[in-house]
């Protein structure tokens, strides 16, 4: 199955929702025990999409973070292993913080201290399968959900060995104060999630705007409505609007009642398909290049 994922997408052609809209497509969950061993055996690394099922607005569904986190990952898999890096990706996780859009229906969330707790346990795992890599996107904006990955991989690598890296945009590595020292911190040039389209927006956009629906209609169409998103009125925010909002609960409610923070009525699958895959390649360049740069990876081609 390892050789028939890597035949059959070497290319990194073709979209990722052609498995379906299973986030666990290509993914280890539909290997079996010993496609795994194998893997591990053979070096791989691992790639571990992480998200959150929160409100995005009425145009987009909850695990829009989550759906967009797998994908990016699944994109990135195939470019790897068009460059013969071994790879697999770990069961997408999808519980996670929000503070910003808590008071809306449908937005989970769990203490910093379970989301720790799920890490170390699952690093626990990840050792346990004989793997020693993991590289972790975070999915979602929210400063609080990024801060906690961040230590909890940090606390996780010093009780497992195992050695975790969460790729941060630098505006995020900024946002949580990180000095560029932390070994566990890998920045990429990939936009962060929820960011805009454009590379010089005339207004703020962090949630449920163009970009996320873009990339939502791009990979997951059927998941868009796409006419109620091409009537939502870009909501024209700057800095101190978004500093109320990232207030969070009923604040952001008041601030967003409809749940969108951007301009997602210029938003297109096209858009979106470009958007993607250059953030895809841009996020496989970045990981190629530190695996390149990684003394302990013995296993590369
Ligand atoms: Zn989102």
């Amino acid at each position: 199955m390892i050789a028939m994922i890597a035949a059959g997408s070497a290319s990194g052609q073709g979209r990722v929702s052609e498995g379906g809209y299973s986030i666990f497509n290509e993914t280890m969950v539909d290997l079996n025990y010993q496609q795994v061993e194998e893997a591990a055996k053979a070096g791989a690394i691992l790639l571990w999409p992480l998200g959150v099922i929160e409100e995005h607005g009425p145009h987009l569904p909850l695990g829009t973070d989550i759906y967009n986190s797998y994908a990016t990952m699944k994109q990135v898999a195939r470019l790897l292993r068009a460059k013969g890096q071994q790879v697999l990706i770990a069961p997408p996780m999808y519980w996670g913080i929000n503070d910003a859009t808590g008071a809306f229906g449908g937005s989970f969330s769990v203490k910093p201290s379970t989301l720790k707790a799920i890490i170390e346990d699952t690093f626990a795992s990840f050792r346990k399968d004989g793997f020693q890599s993991v590289y972790i996107i975070t999915g979602h904006g929210d400063r609080l959900h990024n801060l906690t990955i961040v230590e909890g991989v940090e606390a996780a690598r010093s009780s497992t060995g195992m050695r975790g890296f969460v790729v941060l945009a630098p505006v995020m590595r900024d946002r949580l104060g990180l000095k560029g020292t932390e070994g566990h911190v890998v920045v990429t040039d990939a936009p962060a999630a929820g960011a805009a389209l454009s590379a010089a927006p005339r207004y703020i956009e962090v949630h449920a705007g163009a970009g996320e629906t873009s990339a939502t209609w791009f990979n997951f169409p059927a998941l868009v409505n796409g006419p109620l998103a091409a009537s939502l009125p870009d909501t024209k925010f700057g800095p101190d609007d978004l500093a109320e909002w990232r207030k969070g609960w009923d604040n952001a409610r008041t601030k967003t009642p409809l749940g969108y923070l951007g301009d997602p009525s210029t938003s297109s699958a096209e858009r979106g398909g470009a958007a993607f895959h250059d953030g895809a390649q841009r996020l496989a360049n970045t990981i190629l290049a530190h695996v390149a740069a990684s003394p302990w990876m013995k296993h590369r081609p």
